[in-house]
């Protein structure tokens, strides 16, 4: 069967680039090789969807070209979206930081993109696993439900993290075969596991410690959360966009606080260390400190170095991760299709007319927060008004 437009990847890119193809009255077919579309969606913002930020700008993106996204991102913003989830009735709050979620439940946002399908007239068909594709006047993707011909190819095919839900890297495979540049993908948006040495810090499992974390030059104020084997969290999370294999992380788990400083101040205080810590940060982390060293004396019996070692323990921890825990845990994938590759005004391919790749599968990758569904609306947006 021959149409306009085929969209590989039913998630949230390809859904809603293939109900703004339909709007123009473009014929087009969706494919999905899950039974079910949408499952990312699901199963995001711990089941409710967090579906923006309403600060988006091109800052919150890690990407090898940082200016590619701004087109796309002002195409389409996140103003743009929070009127279509208004228009379904669907309600939303802000939980912190810009980020809109779904008050109820994130199937509600698979409905309203598979309601603007229907709108649209898009045919869809699940359970329909793309094997191939191959390039004639326009193209051909063989699927597990037969051939299908289209003029204009979108590849949504996502990222390479939870591949439970059904990722694939059949994004990549077709880039190869076009001979399109790929950035090198790794897992992000993930746990971090110690090095061996700390293994015992199982002990801390479950601590959650408001701190300032730092990798390669970019800090972020949030949560982080030990687990066992390492460290997670929303500080964290977002430190995983940047942090490389034998990098250190930095982590001050009182930020705002010179510890230094502050202890010299409280000299007159006639207490432990560890009482006075134990004011400021959770019990069980310090009495872990302090049963690795970490000198238990009155405040004013404590000298310079002592203090210095204090703080570079608390404010300014320094951390060596053995790995991240990988993609059964990321939430996105770095790296992917070269933004050099691409139109960044349609996201078709520079080289390759007729073939356009949109969403995670793209070398974009948001902040935690809503950023990486944004990045999906929107360059879903730019390709769906030019296929
Ligand atoms: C646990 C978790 C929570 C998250 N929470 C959030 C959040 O709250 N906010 C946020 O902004 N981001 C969140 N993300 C990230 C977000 O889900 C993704 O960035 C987003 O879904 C990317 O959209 P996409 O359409 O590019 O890819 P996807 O949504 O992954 O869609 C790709 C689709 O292609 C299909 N597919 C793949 N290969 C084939 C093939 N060969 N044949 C046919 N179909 C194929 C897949 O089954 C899938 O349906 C979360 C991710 C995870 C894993």
């Amino acid at each position: 069967m021959k149409f306009d437009v085929i969209v590989i990847g039913a998630g949230a890119a390809g859904m809603f680039c293939a109900a703004e193809a339909g709007k123009r009255g473009r014929r087009t077919l969706l494919l999905e090789h899950n039974a079910q579309p949408g499952r990312k969606i699901i199963v995001s913002g711990g089941g409710r969807c967090n579906f923006t930020n309403i600060h988006t700008t091109h800052e919150n993106f890690v990407s090898s070209n940082p200016h590619f996204c701004k087109s796309a991102l002002a195409g389409y913003t996140p103003n743009d979206f929070i009127e279509l989830v208004r228009s379904y009735r669907i309600e939303y709050f802000e939980k912190k930081l810009g980020q809109l979620f779904c008050r109820d439940r994130s199937h509600q946002i698979v409905e309203m993109l598979l309601a603007e399908c229907r709108k649209a007239k898009v045919a869809i068909k699940t359970n329909c696993s793309v094997n191939s594709v191959a390039k004639e006047e326009g193209f051909t993707v063989e699927t597990s439900l037969g051939n299908f011909s289209c003029e204009s190819l979108v590849v949504a095919t996502g990222g390479l993290s939870f591949p439970k839900i059904g990722a694939t890297d059949l994004g990549y495979r077709l880039a190869r075969q076009f001979g399109i540049r790929t950035v090198q993908t790794r897992p992000s948006l993930v746990p971090m596991m110690f090095e061996s040495g700390l293994a015992d810090a199982a002990k801390l499992a479950g601590i959650s410690v408001d701190s300032e974390v730092n990798a390669d030059n970019r800090s972020f104020r949030e949560n982080i959360l030990f687990t066992h084997r390492g460290l997670s969290g929303p500080a964290i999370l977002q430190a995983s966009n940047y942090w490389r294999q034998g990098e250190d992380v930095d982590i001050d788990m009182l930020p705002g606080t010179d510890l230094a400083d502050e202890l010299s101040r409280s000299r007159h205080e006639r207490i432990t260390l560890a009482v006075w810590l134990g004011n400021r940060l959770p019990n069980r982390l310090v009495q872990y400190l302090v049963a690795n060293g970490l000198p238990n004396k009155p405040l004013d019996q404590l000298n310079g170095k002592e203090i210095s070692e204090v703080t570079s323990k608390i404010n300014k921890w320094r951390v060596r991760f053995q790995k991240t825990e990988g993609w059964d845990k990321a939430e996105v994938t770095l790296g992917g299709i070269s933004t050099d590759e691409l139109s960044s005004k349609t996201m078709e391919v520079k080289k390759v007319p007729g073939l356009y790749f949109i969403g995670e599968v793209v070398d974009v990758t948001g902040w935690l927060g809503g950023y990486n569904f944004q990045w999906a609306w929107a360059s879903a947006y730019a390709a769906g008004k030019a296929v």
